[in-house]
């Protein structure tokens, strides 16, 4: 393989769409919420919004506050007492984000997700549509695991795998989570003066995943094990995953400035894998359309509902379907933005006219590029 050079390091100043993973002992201590550090972390999120970044913060917390404003015992708590602790402490962490957050005029909203969220597609969509919808309307969404609902079975039980999911759900081109440590060692830093640190992980070998046989941060859930599991989610799904030190003042910011991380790098492009991911879908319709539309998807542009003659199957936003030229041959195959009913509303209408047929406004395109394979 050809020497990696400082340029195959991916910096977040480059993110197009951000996914932070934030720990538990970054943010909670004996005291509570560390309020000084959640503002530095504000600073940075909204820096990175101002530069055009889409920001989704995925936040542990709940059960370290809850179980302090509950006054529960240290140690490993029972599950049905954790699920308590999460759910009083969710308020107030989410409070917490909404306060430093809104101190920079970012909006705030809060989205407990459970793993089948992420696993069922019907769910998967919905969750992708709305953190989406989030983002486009400017806001910075607080991820949690849903601790007070999900069971064993259900549960990711660690946020660093949740994030990586998310951010491949969202295709997100980085995720960067920050941890206690500030990446990867070739061996136990703190037991051997010989560790060296990785800066960038082209690829998971198995030597890899030796290195990261103990967990070597006391503090964080699942230590190094569950990051490299975290990884090897992000990198399939084409994101870039960054293990970096979060317990310093303006951990993104320091980023931003060059600290040390140990980044993995992506398997191709999140749009690619995104592709890959729909050529294996079971389409729910067919949607036909005219010479024109063929033409204009072979030059890489969006379904518009202007081209399509005829709608057959149910299916609903979301959902994926196949798309037929006027010789019956199959050309594309994508998501639709609208149920069959509408689709067969709109059909032949100009996006312009939408609004007026639907009784609602609409998107412009039926089927957007980016969630089609031609
Ligand atoms: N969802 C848990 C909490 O908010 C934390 C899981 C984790 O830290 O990985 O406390």
């Amino acid at each position: 393989m050809a020497a990696l050079t400082p340029a195959d390091t991916p910096s977040i100043a480059q993110a197009r769409r951000l996914v932070v993973k934030i720990g538990s002992a970054l943010l909670v201590d004996e005291h509570g919420l560390r309020r000084d550090w959640l503002s530095g972390l504000a600073a940075d999120v909204a820096a990175l919004r101002a530069r055009g970044t889409d920001v989704v913060l995925v936040s542990s917390g709940s059960i370290a506050l809850g179980r302090r404003i509950l006054g529960l015992d240290p140690g490993v708590l029972p599950l049905e007492q954790s699920q308590a602790a999460a759910a009083v402490g969710q308020i107030q962490l989410a409070q917490g984000y909404q306060d430093v957050l809104g101190d920079y005029q970012v909006k705030t909203a809060q989205v407990l997700m459970t793993l089948s969220d992420t696993s069922n597609r019907r769910r998967y969509l919905n969750s992708r549509a709305t953190l989406g919808t989030l983002l486009s309307f400017g806001v910075v969404p607080i991820v949690n695991e849903n601790d007070t609902v999900a069971t064993d079975e259900i549960r990711f039980g660690d946020n660093d795998r949740l994030a990586a999911s998310i951010a491949v759900t969202i295709g997100a081109d980085q995720l960067v989570l920050l941890s206690d440590v500030d990446g990867i060692y070739t061996a136990n830093p703190k037991q051997d003066p010989n560790a060296r640190h990785l800066a960038v992980v082209p690829q998971i070998t198995q030597e890899i995943e030796a290195m990261a046989g103990d967990p070597i941060s006391g503090l964080s859930k699942g230590g190094m094990k569950t990051k490299l599991l975290a990884a090897k989610v992000a990198v399939a799904g084409g994101c870039a995953m960054a293990i970096a030190e979060g317990t310093r003042q303006n951990p993104l910011q320091a980023l931003v400035d060059g600290a040390r991380a140990s980044w993995f790098l992506p398997q191709g492009d999140p749009r690619a894998a995104r592709k890959r991911w729909i050529s294996g879908m079971k389409p729910q319709g067919q949607l036909e359309i005219d010479a024109g539309a063929v033409a204009a998807l072979r030059s890489g542009k969006s379904l518009l509902p202007a081209g399509i003659v005829s709608v057959s199957g149910e299916f609903g936003r979301g959902e994926p379907v196949s798309v037929s030229g006027p010789d019956g041959r199959i050309i594309a195959k994508g998501l639709t933005r609208y149920t069959c009913e509408e689709a067969r509303a709109i059909a032949g209408h100009r996006s312009g006219e939408i609004s007026q047929i639907l009784g609602y406004p609409g998107r412009a395109a039926l089927i957007h590029r980016d969630d089609m394979v031609c």
